[in-house]
This record gives C-alpha cells, structure tokens and sequence, in this order.
C-alpha cells in the first residue's frame, strides 16, 4: 500500500513555480494540475463506466477535461445539468441524481431525456407523470453509512439520502404504474469513508438486486473513495475494490442471464489532489502561546476546515524561494471577521497548530488536496470575491475562471424607491 507524502517546504506546483503563479495570478487563487485529473481517471479504467460527480470540482474546464479523459457525469440540480452540457456532454452521457427534483430539474431531465437516479419515491411518480416509459435508477439506502464525518455519511437512518431498502418493492409497484423500469441500482453511503465499510455496499447491492431482478442493466458503486489527506495516510487499493464489485457484477449476471454494467461515480478522487489553494501571508503574530500565520484566504474560500474540520496539508512557498527554514508551530487563519476562520482546527471547532517552516509576510501559503469540495463551496461572506481558479497543462497555466470583481458580488441587488 502506498503512502502520501506531503513536504510542509514547496517551491513549485505542478512543475511551475507557486511565486510567480501567485504574482500572476493574484491570490488567493486555487490552481489545479490536469494530469493528476486525468491519472485519477485511469486509475479507475477497470470499470465499464467512470462517471465523475461534478459537485466536488465544477468548472467547466475541469468537465471538458474530465470528459476527454473518457468520463461520463453526473448531476445533482439544473445548473450541474446545464453545466455538463455547456462542457460538451451528451445527453444520454448525463444522470441526474438527487432526493427530489425542483421544477427546473424536472424541466430539463424531460427535455432531454436524461436518465434519472431517484433517491425519493415520489421521484417516480413526478417523472412517470410527464415521462412514462422511462427507464430510471434507484438510489437505495442500505440502512448503514459511513463518512468522514457525520456530515458526509449518506446511509442510514439519519440520512436523507435514497430509498429505504426495505420500500424498493413499493417503488417498483410506483414504477410499474407509470410503465417505468427499474433498468440501474444505485448506492452511495458516504463520502471519504474506508474500503472496509465501501465493501459492506456489495453484499447490500446483490441483496437488492435480486429483489428488482432482471430488468437491471446497471449497477453503481457511488463515490466515496478517500484519498490520504495526511502523511500516515495511505491510498486505497483500487484493483481490490474493483475485484469486490467485479465479483458481486458477475454473480448478478449469472443470476439474471445478461451482462450487467459496472459504474464508480467519484468525485473526490478525481479532484482533491488535483488542486490546491494559494494564499499570501499577511501577518505573523503572537498571542499569548500561540503563533498566529493568517493568509488572505478564509473559509469564504476553502469551507472544509470549518465546516468538517477536515485536515489539509500546508505548505508555505517562501517568496524568495528558499528552501530551507527553521520549523514552528503555527495557527493558520483567514482575513474573516469571525473567530472560526481557522485553517488548522480539529472537528468541534477545536483549534489546533501545525509544524511548519517559519512564514514571513508576503511568503505564500498553500492549503492542498483543495481540488475537490474547494471552490464549489466558495461564498462571498464578508462580502469577498470569489478566487480565480487556473489550470495547469504542459506547463501552461491557463485562467479557467475570472477572480470575481466588486461588480459580480452586487449583481441582482435592487435598492428600492
Ligand atoms: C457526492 C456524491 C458522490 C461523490 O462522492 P465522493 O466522496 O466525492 O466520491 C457520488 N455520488 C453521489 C450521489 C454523491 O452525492
């Protein structure tokens, strides 16, 4: 099993130097490297069908890339939808999968046909009134899920997500009265969850399985696999998760007399390492024990640290590009007006320090393994502008999205009579 490695020291991202990208790009800025997007891609060839869940990285750029890489995609609301296709996907190459659907969602997945994965039952009903006939998935709840953290499980009791697994016969009595068949299986219990719990999903898929029976063509993994956020982290091994899947695939094939397609529908796993976000050091103070980096980047920009007190890897690229520098522990935070703005905190709002080379002000400051739930979960708290986001191919670095300006952020007010 091979482990990450993070160095706390980086001169250089995706084989540019990190001062000249953040002097010509501005900070903060996330920037991300097209090959590890399409390695991650390749990393997963064993499956008949990569489908990247779009919410994790969203840019259009980054789904042009994806979808030459040879990915399909999904989609969880009209914009994701709109995004897929603006970014050239076909439609029959899209899935929408969510717990209901708006009216725009309905709109659009009738108009062109989506296929629909329904993690509700009335989402059979609402399709079957407009599109009877249909060929749908159903997203199940196993009744167990695992995440890493209780925000990103989505199995369950507790969750939201899916159909309870004992309310599939139900749905397929729904979908019959709409002449709607049941042609995918879909479960998703969490989101960086382990192996061990991912595996639990086979025995709960072929279970199920038998129980909608010969009309499935499709049966889907989810997403979920983790990627090592820390050193003593390690990756997980793919070949070992595709044999599970491949074995409970080619036993439901036996079972049902067809061959029966193999999706994996990940989102972090294609994004997280791509990306990373830059940030310039501001100040470097004491208060009391602690010492202090903050960085003109804050959770309005990067929300995992605060919202799952997620650990990311940090890095700080000395602007006159040493490469050497004595070690310190330090609290990282943001620019916000609000005391969670902290980089380094533990789940609970704990806050918590990191060994790091000593920064200076006007030294850069990476946040990495930022590709994925980074950008897409950027606001404009504080009123501050959403970051610019760059892509790096051969060498290049290429603006994929405009640093937002003070006329982006007051768009659509109206200040009345
Ligand atoms: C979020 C999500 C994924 C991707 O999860 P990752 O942990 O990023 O791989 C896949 N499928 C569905 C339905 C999701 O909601």
């Amino acid at each position: 099993m091979s482990t990450a490695t993070f160095s706390t020291l980086r001169t250089q991202f995706a084989g540019l130097p990190i001062a000249d990208l953040a002097r010509q790009f501005g900070t903060p800025t996330y920037l991300y490297d097209a090959k590890v997007i399409a390695e991650k891609v390749a990393d997963l060839a064993a499956f008949d069908v990569v489908r990247y869940a779009q919410k994790a990285c969203s840019n259009l750029a980054i789904l042009d890339r994806v979808r030459r890489a040879g990915a399909l995609v999904d989609a969880v609301s009209a914009g994701e939808i709109r995004r897929a296709l603006a970014a050239g996907y076909q439609p029959e190459e899209i899935v929408y999968t969510a717990d209901i659907f708006d009216a725009a969602a309905l709109e659009l997945a009738v108009e062109h046909k989506l296929h629909v994965n329904c993690g509700s039952p009335e989402m059979i009903d609402q399709l079957g009134d407009v599109r009877p006939g249909a060929d749908v998935t159903l997203r199940v709840n196993p009744g167990f899920g695992h995440g890493h953290s209780q925000k990103t499980n989505t199995g369950g009791p507790q969750s939201k997500h899916g159909i309870w697994h004992d309310q599939v016969d139900d749905c397929l009595r729904r979908a019959d009265q709409y002449g709607i068949t049941v042609t995918g299986l879909h479960m998703h219990i969490g989101s960086g969850t382990d192996l061990e719990h991912l595996a639990q999903v086979c025995e709960a898929m072929e279970r199920i399985a038998q129980v909608v029976g010969r009309t499935l063509t499709t049966i889907s993994a989810g997403g979920g696999l983790p990627v090592p956020y820390r050193s003593t982290e390690t990756y997980v091994n793919i070949e070992d998760y595709f044999r599970l899947w491949d074995a409970t695939r080619n036993r439901l094939a036996e079972s049902f007399g067809h061959a029966l397609r193999l999706e994996i529908e990940p989102g972090r796993y294609l994004a997280a390492e791509a990306g990373c976000l830059v940030a310039e050091v501001r100040a470097v103070k004491k208060m009391g024990d602690n010492l202090f980096f903050l960085v003109d980047a804050g959770f309005n920009d990067l929300a995992r640290p605060v919202m799952y007190g997620a650990y990311h890897p940090i890095a700080i690229a000395p602007r006159d590009g040493a490469t050497d520098r004595p070690e310190v522990d330090a609290v990282v935070g943001g620019p916000l007006c609000e005391s969670g703005d902290i980089f380094t905190q533990k789940e609970g709002g704990y806050v918590d320090s990191r060994r790091l080379p000593i920064a200076r002000v006007g030294d850069y400051l990476l946040l990495e393994n930022a590709g994925a739930y980074g950008f897409v979960m950027a606001s404009n708290y504080n009123s501050k502008t959403r970051p610019a986001e760059v892509l790096i191919e051969d060498g290049e670095a290429k603006l994929i999205r405009r640093r937002e300006t003070f006329e982006d952020l007051i768009r659509g007010e109206i200040i009345p009579e």
